[in-house]
């Protein structure tokens, strides 16, 4: 769960205040607040509308705390993390786990269902294995690809919501959750804003975004959408009400070896890291399954891709593929409901006809 640079920029409305004449629960009345932090290997950002600096402060140090929280949880990288433990406890038979983790790993285990395992947290030894490749620049072996995919499988993964338990059902196995892990903490940091009483706030932790109401006289909030290099050529920007973007892609962590260029996504059903290059941005109901999703759709390319956007409510996408010296682009039919006017030309993907645009 380590991303250093954020895939997509906040654009935000313009700094407004307006005189706070009654502060009252839903704080309507209010001026913009932008604060950051490092969480998850990445920078969290969070811009609130509040009726003053202590409250924005205090409102966004609770949700900066609840995203620790939930790093401790379901980080792979801190020994002592909740998620840790239950992979030391893989084949022993179920183990019962937190409301937080239950309820991220039954997100994973529905997305791996309805992708066809293009989207699997169990993938863990094959993303080691690639991660190490791009460390030492060097492929793994056709043995240890074999192996680690002997290890993984979305069917060992078993949950049981009744007694709220997991059951890792070979030795070995291990769960990454570096794919949904990230939207799945901006979407409980925003769920926190809203409790405390706040309507108009955005999340960010790297390149997943959750949007709560829009800025006062706004629609939505405007955000940057990063693309695949385009020349200089300005962002797609969309806007975003209750609602999460993500972006996926191996615009910063690939390696490339004998000229091949390996992405830190892998095809579980190969073993294979992606190839080539791609940029996938897409809009859900909730940051959850925009991460994950744009992780999936990355695997799944744009005919299958696309297809399991439309089946999905409330998701929208658009795929970038550098083919050649040229940048090819799909969206999914409801992405020009979020794409803000004027904002550069799109195809709509039908099918299996494809639209190069740009
Ligand atoms: P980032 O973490 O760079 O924002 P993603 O959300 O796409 O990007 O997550 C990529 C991470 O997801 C990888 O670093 C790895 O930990 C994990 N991952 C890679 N491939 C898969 C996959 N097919 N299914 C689930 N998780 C994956
Ligand atoms: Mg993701």
């Amino acid at each position: 769960m380590r991303r250093l640079v954020a895939a997509a920029l906040i654009v935000g409305a313009a700094a407004l205040s307006r005189a706070s004449a009654s502060p009252g629960p839903a704080h309507q009345s209010s001026a913009r607040y932008e604060f950051s932090s490092q969480h998850m290997g990445t920078l969290a950002r969070i811009v609130l509308y509040a009726p003053g600096e202590a409250a924005a402060r205090d409102a966004s140090s609770r949700a900066f705390a609840r995203i620790a929280e939930l790093d401790a949880v379901m980080s792979d990288y801190r020994e002592d993390s909740e998620l840790t433990a239950l992979c030391r406890r893989a084949g022993q038979g179920p183990v019962r786990v937190s409301g937080d983790l239950f309820r991220v790993l039954a997100a994973s285990v529905r997305l791996a269902h309805d992708s066809g395992g293009a989207f699997d947290v169990t993938a863990a030894p094959l993303i080691h294995l690639w991660r190490r490749a791009r460390r030492i620049g060097q492929l793994p072996d056709r043995a240890e690809i074999e192996a680690a995919r002997a290890l993984t499988g979305r069917d060992r993964l078993i949950l049981d919501a009744r007694t709220h338990t997991a059951d890792l059902r070979s030795a070995g196995m291990q769960i990454d959750l570096g794919g949904i892990g990230k939207g799945f903490a901006a979407q409980e940091a925003a769920a926190l804003i809203r409790r405390l009483g706040y309507r108009t706030a955005l999340i960010a932790i790297g390149g997943d975004i959750v949007a709560v109401g829009a800025p006062p006289g706004r629609t939505g909030w405007t955000i940057d959408v990063a693309d695949l290099t385009t020349g200089g050529k300005a962002p797609q920007q969309i806007l975003l009400r209750d609602a999460a973007v993500s972006t996926s892609g191996d615009a910063e962590q690939w390696v490339a070896i004998d000229g091949v260029r390996y992405s830190h996504i892998i095809d579980p059903r190969s073993g294979m890291a992606l190839t080539g290059r791609r940029s996938v941005t897409v809009m859900a109901p909730d940051g959850t399954l925009s991460d994950a999703l744009a992780t999936t759709v990355c695997v799944l390319g744009p005919v299958e891709g696309l297809a399991l956007i439309e089946r999905t409510t409330g998701a929208a996408a658009r795929i970038s593929l550098l083919e050649g010296d040229g940048i090819r682009r799909f969206a999914s039919r409801r992405w020009r409901y979020f794409a803000a006017a004027g904002s550069g030309p799109m195809s709509t993907f039908r099918n299996s006809t494809s639209a190069p645009s740009a």
